[in-house]
């Protein structure tokens, strides 16, 4: 009997049992899943309350990366599907709400006239923008980080105004700390191809482009009805029972053997470490991973508000807006849930969601949960004139929760990758920390690691 061991029960590692266990005769292997919380899932975490939906983790996933919707059919969940409300966000500048300039391609513009008629640039800042057209396409031999490469195409106040609350939000990284290549390659592609950016996003198919927070976003993300952890829920119910294990924590891998904390040693045939890189630090003390070391981790906090519909005036038409990194606010962004997803919020009522954290800060999980609902509040009060008192909040608290992929990302990650080739052969590394953070990334991991362990165990038949 082969043995395999997947550490870690959130969506890569429950993808990973998935794709694992429809691939591999179950007379012949033994796999095994280890998650070391309660209950599976990992940062999926849906909750209901007095009729609605609230997501502590993340809400929706993008649909033009295949992986996300291929399982939602194969679990039978595809008439659970819902298309985003809404597209249209704000950036707030200069106490204002501003809408995207329509066109842009996550804040790249590549409509002229949209991009001078917008108010979030001054007229200086738009002529230095629309200069990005003459310029050459700046794409080099080494990874370079995304605020220098937007810097040098279109100028710093469109850098910080626009281009950076869309781009750090996603990752909330510090962008010119994060790598393009590791983030957004499709931006050098196309600087490389075209030389202008502009130009050539023009040219691409828009279902190839991301076209965040403009009307065209309007289905390009998906939920499912009763919440997103019915994704990871029904991974669950897909699997043995058997094989599953909560509740329990792996303390270390010494070479092929993973230690549970209980005492217990199971000798593994194959191992993957579904779990962030700095899980992996913990169970692996050897020099192969040292470069993960350097790989820095932002914490994260979000704050759902419920309300009576009457507590903001008015809000504009669309999904939320975007802050400034360089603001004095508190929150990063705000999603006004009711909008984007009004299945989850009651009539009559309103549900904002604000996040805290950006990369660096120090001390932000130290504030009890009334202090950031406070800070919250008081920074939607001043934003978008939010009155009264909420119905009830919600707090999120996530710990290390978002991996930063930072210059030279790739370099680091091919280099730990070749050296366990050599040193361990038998693990397998997936999830957040390594070629993407969204969902269909996470999926598409744990479906490839398990086909290595598959492909491993059917080299150890030969
Ligand atoms: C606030 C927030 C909002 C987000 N919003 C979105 C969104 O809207 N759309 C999107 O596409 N992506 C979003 N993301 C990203 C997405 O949630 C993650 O990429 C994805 O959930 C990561 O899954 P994972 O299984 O790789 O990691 P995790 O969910 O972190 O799972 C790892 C699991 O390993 C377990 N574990 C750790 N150590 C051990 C051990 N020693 N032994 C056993 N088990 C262990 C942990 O308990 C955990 O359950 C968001 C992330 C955050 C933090």
């Amino acid at each position: 009997m082969k043995k395999v061991i997947i550490i870690g029960g959130g969506l890569t590692g429950l993808s990973a049992a998935y794709y694992l266990n429809k691939q591999v005769d179950q007379e012949t292997v033994d796999w095994q899943i280890f998650e070391s919380d309660k209950q599976f899932g990992g940062k999926f975490n849906t909750i209901h309350r007095d009729g609605f939906i609230i997501e502590k983790g993340p809400d929706s996933f993008l649909a033009r990366k295949p992986a996300g919707l291929e399982l939602v059919e194969e679990l039978g969940l595809t008439d659970q599907l819902i298309t985003n409300a809404t597209g249209k966000s704000y950036i707030y500048h200069d106490a204002a709400l501003h809408p995207i300039p329509e066109g842009s391609v996550m804040g790249i513009p590549t409509d002229i006239r949209a991009l001078l008629e917008s108010d979030l640039l001054t007229q200086a800042g738009k002529i230095r923008a629309l200069e990005e057209l003459m310029l050459d396409g700046n794409v080099t031999d080494a990874d370079q980080s995304i605020g220098d490469f937007f810097e040098y195409r279109f100028g710093k106040e469109m850098v910080i105004r626009l281009i950076e609350p869309l781009l750090a939000g996603i990752y909330a990284g510090n962008i010119y700390e994060m790598s393009l290549r590791a983030t957004f390659p499709q931006f050098e592609k196309v600087a490389k191809e075209h030389r202008s950016l502009m130009y050539g996003l023009k040219s691409h198919r828009p279902e190839m482009m991301n076209t965040t927070g403009t009307a065209k976003t309007i289905g390009a993300f998906r939920t499912l009805n009763g919440g997103l952890s019915t994704l990871t829920d029904a991974l669950v119910d897909a699997l043995p029972v058997e094989r599953l294990h909560a509740n329990t924590k792996v303390k270390a891998i010494e070479n092929t053997t993973v230690v549970l904390e209980s005492g217990e040693r199971i000798i593994a045939d194959a191992i993957i470490i579904a779990a962030t890189h700095d899980v992996v630090l913990q169970l692996l003390d050897v020099p192969a991973v040292e470069p993960l070391a350097d790989q820095p981790m932002t914490s994260l906090a979000t704050i759902s508000l419920a309300f009576e519909k009457d507590a903001v005036p008015e809000i504009p038409e669309g999904t939320g807006f975007l802050v400034a990194r360089t603001s004095d606010y508190n929150i990063t962004a705000c999603t006004w849930v009711h909008e984007k997803w009004p299945h989850m919020v009651p009539d009559g009522k309103i549900l904002l969601r604000g996040f805290l954290g950006k990369a660096g800060q120090i001390g932000l999980l130290d504030q009890t949960d009334e202090e950031m609902a406070t800070k919250v509040q008081a920074d939607l009060k001043e934003m978008i004139g939010l009155q009264g008192e909420p119905l009830f909040y919600e707090v999120s608290r996530m710990k290390e929760a978002m991996p930063q992929y930072t210059v030279g990302h790739q370099e680091r990650l091919a280099m730990v990758e070749g050296n366990l080739k050599h040193s361990h052969p038998t693990i397998f590394l997936a999830g957040m920390s390594y070629r993407g953070v969204g969902i269909p990334d996470c999926i598409q991991a744990g479906k490839a690691a398990a086909d290595e362990a598959g492909q491993l165990l059917e080299l150890m038949k030969q």
